[in-house]
This record gives C-alpha cells, sequence and structure tokens, in this order.
C-alpha cells in the first residue's frame, strides 16, 4: 500500500476528489465517524441519519470494488487519523482539500497532502479572480459568467431564449388544492436500519442514502417535475410539500451526485424540447449560478464572515423555532413543523419566513445560524454561512445582497395558502389580529431607517414610512409582538 485517502462524508463520490485516481492495489481508504459530528450538536436526527447511513453505505461501495477500507469511529477527526495511520506505518495521507475553514485546517495541520476540491464546477481559484474584478458580488453577473464560460444554454454569444432570466414568469402563486406528482419514496436496507437503531430514529421515505437513490430522484425530477419546476419555484402550500422542487441539495452537498451530473441530464432533457426554457433555465441557475457562487462566497469571504452581526441584532432563537406550539402563527407553525419532520423545506420558506422573521425580530445572526445547521438535511458550512449571514438575515451589512429580504404578511399572504387559516391578518398592521410579519416589517424598517435611507434599493421603502399615520401605535404593537414571540404565544 502506497497512500491512505481519507473520504470526509462529504466527499462521497468515486469519480472526483480524492478517489478519482485511486487504485484498490495502492490506495488504503480511511472513513471516520467522529463524536464531534455525531453527538457534537443537536441535530436533526434525520440528517444524522443521513450523512451517515450514506457514508456507511459508500464505504460498502468501495469494499466491494476491492478497496481496504478503515471505516472507524473515534472522537474526533484527527484522533481517528492517527490510529490509521499507526496501522499502516506511516504511509502519507491525502484528502480532496475539504470544504469548511475548520476542517480545512485541521487536516493541513495534521500533515494532509491536499488534491484539489472538484465537488463543485467553479475552482476556487476561478472565483477569485472574479470576484476580484467586482465592485459588487451580485449573483446575476457571476452566473452569466458562467453560462458563457461553460457553454449552458447558450445561442452563440447569447442566451437561448433571448433572455438571461425568467425570473418574471416564475413567480406564481399557488394553484388551489394542487397534487402534483406522487413523491419518491426510498426504502431502507438493513445498513439504513443498524444506523437507525444506533441513533434511536424512525427514518422518513424522503431521502436516499445510496448512489443509486439519489440517481432515481435525479431521474424522477427530470421526469415528474422539471417542466414545471420555473412557474411554482417561489410558491409555498400546504397542499403539497416539495411542489416542483428537485430535493437533490442533500446529495449535491455529500458528493452522492456531482453538479455536472444535474446539469447534463437537465440539459439532456431540455435539448428533447419537451422542457419550457422558464423551467430550464430557472433550474441551470440554481445549480450552475447560485449554488457555485454561494461556495465561491463562502471562501471569498474567509472565515470570520461568519460572525458578522452588522445590524446588531441580539435576540435570543425564539422559542416557535424548536417547538412549533410556541406560536400561533400558521405560517410558521406548519414550516418548523415540515421541517421536524422530514428536516427540508424550500428556499422561500427558508429565506421569506424563517430568515425573515429571524431579520425583523432582530435575532442574533450566529443563534439564528447555529439552529438552522442542525435541522436541515442538506446543511454544511459552506453553503449555510453565505446564505444565513448574506442573503438571510443582512448580517453582513450588504456585501452579498444589495438590501435585505424583508417582507410582510401581503407577499407571504399571496405567494402561500397559509394566511386564510391564520388567526392573524396579513393585511393589518396594527391591533390583536395584526400579521406579525406586517407589524414587524415596518417596525424593522423604522429601527434601521438611518442605514438604510443610504440604500438606493431601499429608499422607497423607507419613504413608505412617512405614509404610516399609525406609526406611533405601530411602535406599540411591535413590542407587544416581539415579547409575545419571546413567550410562545403570539
Ligand atoms: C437562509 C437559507 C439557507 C439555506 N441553506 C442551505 C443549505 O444549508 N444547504 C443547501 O444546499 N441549500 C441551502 N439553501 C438554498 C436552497 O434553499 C436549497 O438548496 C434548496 O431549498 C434545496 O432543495 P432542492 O434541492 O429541492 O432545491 P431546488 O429548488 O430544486 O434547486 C436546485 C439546486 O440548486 C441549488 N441551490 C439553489 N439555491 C441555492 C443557494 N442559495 N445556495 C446554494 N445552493 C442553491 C441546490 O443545490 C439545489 O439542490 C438555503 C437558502 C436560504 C435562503
Ligand atoms: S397572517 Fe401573517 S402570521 Fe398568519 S400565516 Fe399569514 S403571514 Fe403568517
Amino acid at each position: 500500500m502506497k497512500r491512505i485517502i481519507y473520504i470526509p462524508f462529504d466527499h462521497l463520490h468515486r469519480n472526483f476528489g480524492a478517489l478519482k485516481d485511486s487504485d484498490p492495489k495502492n490506495d488504503v481508504i480511511a472513513m471516520i465517524e467522529s463524536a464531534r459530528m455525531t453527538t457534537g450538536r443537536n441535530w436533526h436526527k434525520e440528517r444524522l441519519f443521513f450523512l451517515i447511513s450514506s457514508a456507511r453505505h459508500f464505504a460498502q461501495l468501495l469494499k466491494d470494488e476491492g478497496f481496504q477500507v478503515e471505516y472507524i469511529k473515534a472522537a474526533a477527526t484527527i484522533d481517528g487519523l492517527k490510529i490509521i495511520q499507526e496501522k499502516y506505518k506511516k504511509l502519507p495521507l491525502i484528502c480532496a482539500e475539504p470544504s469548511s475553514f475548520r476542517q480545512f485546517d485541521a487536516l493541513k495541520n495534521y500533515g494532509v497532502n491536499f488534491v484539489d476540491n472538484d465537488f463543485f464546477l467553479t475552482p476556487r481559484s476561478l472565483f477569485q479572480e472574479w470576484a476580484d474584478a467586482q465592485k459588487s458580488y451580485v449573483m446575476e453577473s457571476f452566473y452569466r459568467k458562467q453560462r458563457v464560460r461553460l457553454n449552458i444554454l447558450m445561442d452563440g454569444k447569447d442566451p437561448i431564449g433571448g433572455s438571461w432570466n425568467f425570473d418574471k414568469e416564475n413567480r406564481l402563486p399557488p394553484p388551489k388544492k394542487y397534487e402534483g406528482p406522487k413523491y419518491l419514496e426510498h426504502k431502507t436496507d438493513d445498513l439504513d436500519l443498524q444506523v437507525a437503531k444506533e441513533i434511536g430514529h424512525t427514518p422518513t421515505t424522503t431521502w436516499a442514502t445510496t448512489r443509486q437513490g439519489a440517481q432515481d430522484q435525479l431521474k424522477n425530477f427530470i421526469k415528474n417535475h422539471f417542466a414545471e419546476f420555473g412557474p411554482l419555484e417561489d410558491a409555498m402550500t400546504t397542499d403539497n410539500w416539495a411542489l416542483h422542487h428537485s430535493l437533490l441539495s442533500p446529495y449535491l452537498n455529500n458528493g452522492l451526485l456531482h453538479p455536472s451530473e444535474v446539469t447534463q441530464a437537465a440539459l439532456k432533457a431540455f435539448n428533447t424540447g419537451k422542457i419550457p426554457i422558464e423551467s430550464a433555465e430557472g433550474f441551470i441557475r440554481q445549480i450552475i449560478g447560485w449554488r457555485e457562487y454561494v461556495n465561491g462566497m463562502y471562501w471569498f469571504l474567509k472565515s470570520d464572515y461568519r460572525e458578522n452581526n452588522q445590524l446588531k441584532a441580539n435576540r435570543k432563537l425564539l422559542p416557535l423555532f424548536t417547538n412549533p406550539q410556541a406560536t400561533q402563527m400558521n405560517c410558521m407553525k406548519e414550516t418548523v413543523t415540515d421541517i421536524q419532520n422530514r428536516a427540508w423545506v424550500h428556499h422561500i420558506p427558508r429565506l421569506m419566513l424563517l430568515s425573515n422573521l429571524a431579520l425583523i425580530t432582530g435575532t442574533n445572526p450566529q443563534a439564528f445560524l447555529d439552529w438552522m445547521r442542525e435541522v436541515f438535511i442538506d446543511a454544511t458550512e459552506w453553503v449555510m454561512v453565505p446564505n444565513v449571514i448574506g442573503m438571510g438575515v443582512h448580517a453582513d451589512g450588504g456585501i452579498m445582497m444589495t438590501k435585505p429580504y424583508a417582507a410582510g404578511g401581503a407577499y407571504i399572504s399571496r405567494m402561500s395558502n397559509y394566511c386564510k387559516p391564520c388567526v392573524y391578518n396579513p393585511k393589518l398592521r396594527i391591533g390583536e389580529d395584526a400579521c406579525p410579519f406586517t407589524t414587524l416589517y415596518w417596525d424593522f424598517l423604522d429601527r434601521h431607517k438611518e442605514v438604510f435611507i443610504k440604500n438606493h434599493r431601499m429608499s422607497q421603502q423607507v419613504f413608505g414610512l412617512n405614509r404610516l399615520s399609525d406609526l406611533p401605535e405601530l411602535k406599540v404593537r411591535a413590542q407587544e409582538v416581539l415579547t409575545g414571540l419571546e413567550q410562545g404565544i403570539i
């Protein structure tokens, strides 16, 4: 044996990372289930189950191929690596560049040799080059460059369909009583059951833990959902928890699928002529645009970006985030219950419900980030930090997004069916029936008006405060709402 290849639980692909040029005759595989990872935080059990079971299935695949696989439990990754290196007489250790600052430093200090991390479509150095040349880091300009660079959905120099962006067509509210195609269910096998027993969890059938299951999920999306992905992308409804979202993020993030595989499958389907451009473009934008941009920004903005709190938000995490019974807000109750059930909700509830509430209540960004990291099936440091600190709660003062995503009940009422059965009224901003989102939206603008008036994309909204003859009452109601939310009774 010549080398030890360390495979973290988010590098589970045979053809990428350090496994790309591996050989069972020369390479020992090291995989470590660290106690830090399994018991270090209050992880959602579905998430823990998914990560561990996917890794154990992947280890089995490598064994079947003839690799010597050392899959061990240890207090921390480095402890595990020491044990394995002792056994193999100090063979050199290699690994693809890890996906978080913390792991990068730990492995580097231990002396691991890195190969390029090619689990993304954009090398870190290329992103750095793009970012260095920007005045502001607008995703749209990165995305257009990606389209040209990767020659995706291009007609010569022009975008296919005559436009780079079909967002305007992609903002439909949910149709009434919308069922849609059946969800794909994934069966559990013996290995799954063993993991489930060890961690004391009954898994859902929502998530696959194998490469085959991840590929089935991709096929199911392309066949049954892709054509309708775009128009309903932003809609939220209690009739259908996923609408036409792909449910691919967990596999993209742990390596069971590579973004090039997802992009190729999407383009192949688009080339049959059966996928409307607004859906094709909308989905491709997520994969080659948003996902790559967020990863690039994580590395570009450096490790202390995580600690930003430019709006000086210091409220403790509200009880409704951990207990959906601690609120009467129907949208929040439904969303947090969905997360408890399957560790996932789509982009709009993450942004316009969970983050919006954290933003306008002045919840501490790091407390909110920690909670988001713990409860989502697809949460990893590189993706959560920019999405929460930059996009979700504007804690970076506008480095990533030109304006905060703050909204009142009118937006939620338009894009969902949550409001009708709710005890609150999205149109009201004062009084006992007032929607907390509507009240707190105006209160938030008022609290930060000195900062936001200088932002040309926000000034219109701030000027709107002048039209509120009831601002003094609204400020009083906002305090009642904040106290009620803290007590878990609003
Ligand atoms: C506050 C906040 C937190 C988020 N946290 C995560 C997270 O921890 N992990 C995660 O993978 N995504 C995160 N996202 C992005 C997005 O919500 C999820 O990727 C998406 O909901 C996953 O479901 P899906 O696979 O069905 O996505 P689809 O809607 O089908 O989109 C396809 C793919 O695009 C990619 N994508 C789309 N938007 C983003 C984005 N903003 N950042 C990165 N990738 C994106 C994902 O890989 C996703 O699988 C977050 C967004 C917000 C606003
Ligand atoms: S009225 Fe307000 S709190 Fe109730 S569901 Fe609508 S947005 Fe949510």
